[in-house]
C-alpha cells in the first residue's frame, strides 16, 4: 500500500538559527505541568532544518504558522527609551515605535510568503495581531497577503498577544477570511494571567459568529484540553491540531495517552490534524506518537497524518 500523505499542519520557521534559538529560549512551556523524559528537538528552525526534518519524516507539506508578538516588542522598545523621555518627546517616540512594529509585522509576513513562493512545500499563514493592526487595517493586510502574496490562512496567539480570540476587533479579519475561504489557526491553551483569552471556550463566540470559517484550535486546548470536546460538539466549524499536547501526554496537567486518544475519538478523528510545533519538537517523533495512539484505527491515524489537513486547510 502507498504511504499515506503526511502534512505537518503547524511549524514555525526562522530566517536565522539565532532567531529560532532565541525564540525557543524565551518561550516557556508551563501549562502541561511536569513530565519526565521530554523529547524536544535540537534544531533551530531554519529553512534547511525544516527541509531536512520533513525529508526524514516523509512529510510533503508544512504549514508555517509563525506568530507575531507586537505587545512584547513594544514593551521591549519602550524599556529602551532614554531615561526621562517625557511629554511630546515621549509621544513622538511611542508613535515611532508603533510605526516600526507595523513595518516589522508586514516584513515578517512577506518573508514567510516569499519562502513559500520559492519552496512550495511550505504553506504560509499570515500572522495577525490586533495590537499592531486592528480591525479594518488588520483585515486589509490579511486580504493583501492572501490575494497578492500567496498567504493561505491566518495565525493568532491570544495567550501571548494579549487579546481574546473573540475580541470583536478581530471580526473584520474573520469576515475577510470567511470571504476568501482561508482558515484561521489560533493557539489554544491557558495564559499566565488566567484571562482565558485562548482557552477553547474563548473561541465560542467567534465560531458562532462565523459559521463558514474553518477555525483550528491548535494543541487541542493544551493545558485546558478538558474544554475542547464541548467546543467541538457545539461548533461543527471547530477543528484541531494535536501538536505539543501529543508530546506532553502523561504530564501532571496533560491528558494521559488514553485520555488524548479518547478525546480525539470523541471529537471525531477526521477533525484532528498532525502538527509538530517544529522546531520545538521533531516531525518524525510526532508521526510516531500518532501511530502509537490507542483506540484509533490505522485509517483514522493516517487521516490525522495528512489527509485531514488537505481537506480542512484547503491545501
Ligand atoms: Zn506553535
Amino acid at each position: 500500500m502507498a504511504d499515506p500523505i503526511k502534512v505537518d499542519s503547524h511549524v514555525h520557521l526562522y530566517p536565522t538559527a539565532e532567531d529560532g534559538l532565541a525564540d525557543k529560549e524565551s518561550y516557556q512551556i508551563w501549562e502541561y505541568g511536569e513530565r519526565a523524559d521530554m523529547c524536544f528537538s535540537d534544531l533551530a528552525g531554519t529553512l534547511d532544518d525544516a527541509k531536512e526534518a520533513m525529508a526524514v519524516a516523509g512529510v510533503s507539506k508544512a504549514v508555517v504558522v509563525n506568530l507575531f508578538m507586537g505587545r512584547l516588542l513594544r514593551e521591549a522598545a519602550i524599556a529602551e527609551l532614554p531615561e526621562g523621555t517625557g511629554g511630546p518627546d515621549r509621544e513622538t517616540a511611542l508613535a515611532d515605535i508603533d510605526a516600526h512594529i507595523v513595518d516589522r509585522m508586514k516584513t515578517f509576513n512577506r518573508w514567510g510568503c516569499q519562502v513559500a513562493a520559492d519552496q512550495p512545500q511550505f504553506v504560509p499563514f499570515i500572522a495577525a495581531d490586533i495590537t499592531v493592526l486592528p480591525a479594518d487595517e488588520g483585515a486589509t493586510h490579511v486580504r493583501d497577503m492572501v490575494e497578492n502574496h500567496g498567504g493561505r490562512g491566518v495565525k493568532l496567539h491570544g495567550a501571548v498577544q494579549g487579546f481574546s480570540m473573540s475580541d470583536e476587533r478581530l471580526w473584520p479579519i474573520y469576515r475577510t477570511c470567511e470571504e476568501l475561504d482561508v482558515p484561521v489557526i489560533g493557539h489554544s491553551g491557558p495564559d499566565r494571567n488566567g484571562a482565558g483569552f485562548a482557552e477553547p471556550r474563548a473561541f465560542g463566540r467567534m465560531l458562532k459568529e462565523f459559521p463558514r470559517l474553518n477555525a483550528v484550535l491548535a494543541h487541542m486546548g493544551g493545558g485546558t484540553w478538558a474544554q475542547a470536546l464541548e467546543i467541538a460538539e457545539t461548533y461543527p466549524n471547530a477543528y484541531f491540531d494535536c501538536c505539543e499536547i501529543i508530546e506532553w501526554t502523561g504530564g501532571t496537567n496533560a491528558p494521559s495517552v488514553e485520555q488524548l486518544a479518547r478525546l480525539i475519538k470523541n471529537i471525531g478523528p477526521e477533525r484532528v490534524m498532525m502538527g509538530s510545533d517544529f522546531p520545538w519538537y521533531d516531525l518524525d517523533h510526532t508521526v510516531e506518537r500518532i501511530m502509537e495512539l490507542p483506540m484509533l484505527s490505522v485509517e483514522e491515524k493516517e487521516g490525522i497524518l495528512g489527509a485531514n489537513a488537505v481537506r480542512i486547510l484547503n491545501l
